[in-house]
């Protein structure tokens, strides 16, 4: 349903919670982060933000990049295993996801045949092991089997990964859900709307349909799926502010 990421030079977990508590108004029943601090480290919960924090306080929540999301359950019963972030079987990756992956079944099906375990009822950890397998499969970058993945997919979403590897590089996707990047000194903020973005930058770029965004600190890549480049169009928000307050 929300959907927060963050890198750059300040502490990502303190911009992702307070993102996803100004993406409380959209509804919710759980919600999670996944952050990368001496590996991948993934805190979620059914119910509140607040709870969420509650669960995590005392952990190790340092970290310059992280992902964040509220969940509205299509696929899977509101509860704890369903909630993002879901970390793919390798161990490697964690996404968050809203939206549909309405052809879900028979890529789980394949995925079971070939030995793979689900840890959650969802759509989104289908697709996730699914791009998690090509990645495997192929030896590529994560950029690359999302690439190959994506054109598999039918359905409806914006997705964030982030891989284990790689502390500083968000990967983002959206077709038919809305995916906003903030674009800061140094520093990237992504979130399904403007809302988290407007206290730290106003510049910002809406992703299209079927494109694919890599986000780093000091780069923003944005390619379609035949792996082109496209040319980031930049917005001013003033117009919007007050749409939003
Ligand atoms: N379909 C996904 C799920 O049920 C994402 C739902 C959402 O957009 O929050 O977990």
């Amino acid at each position: 349903c929300g959907i927060v990421g963050y890198t750059g030079k300040r502490q990502a977990y303190p911009v992702v919670i307070k993102g996803l508590k100004r993406l409380e108004y959209r509804g919710y029943d759980s919600a999670g982060v996944a952050l990368i601090n001496e590996g991948l480290k993934v805190y979620k919960k059914k119910g509140r933000v607040t709870d969420l924090e509650e669960a995590a306080m005392g952990e190790n929540l340092s970290g310059h990049i992280g992902i964040g999301h509220t969940r509205w359950a299509t696929h899977g019963e509101p509860s704890d295993r369903n909630a993002h972030p879901h970390v793919s079987q390798s161990g490697n990756i964690a996404m968050i996801h809203n939206g549909i992956i309405e052809n879900y079944d028979k890529l789980k099906k394949d995925l079971l045949a070939k030995g793979y375990k689900f840890k959650s009822d969802t759509d989104t950890e289908v697709l996730l092991n699914f791009i998690d397998d090509i990645q495997q499969n192929n030896d590529c970058t994560l950029e690359e089997a999302l690439r190959i993945a994506l054109r598999r997919v039918v359905g409806a979403y914006c997705l964030l990964l982030i891989h284990k590897d790689d502390p500083e590089t968000i990967i983002a996707a959206r077709k038919g859900s809305p995916l906003v990047i903030g674009i800061g000194k140094d520093e990237h903020f992504l979130a399904s709307d403007a809302s988290p973005i407007i206290e730290y930058t106003k510049e910002v770029v809406y992703v299209n349909d079927y494109e694919i965004a890599i986000v780093r600190p000091d780069e923003l890549i944005l390619k379609n799926l035949g792996n082109e480049k496209q040319t980031p169009f930049i917005t001013r928000l003033d117009m919007e502010l007050a749409a939003i307050e």
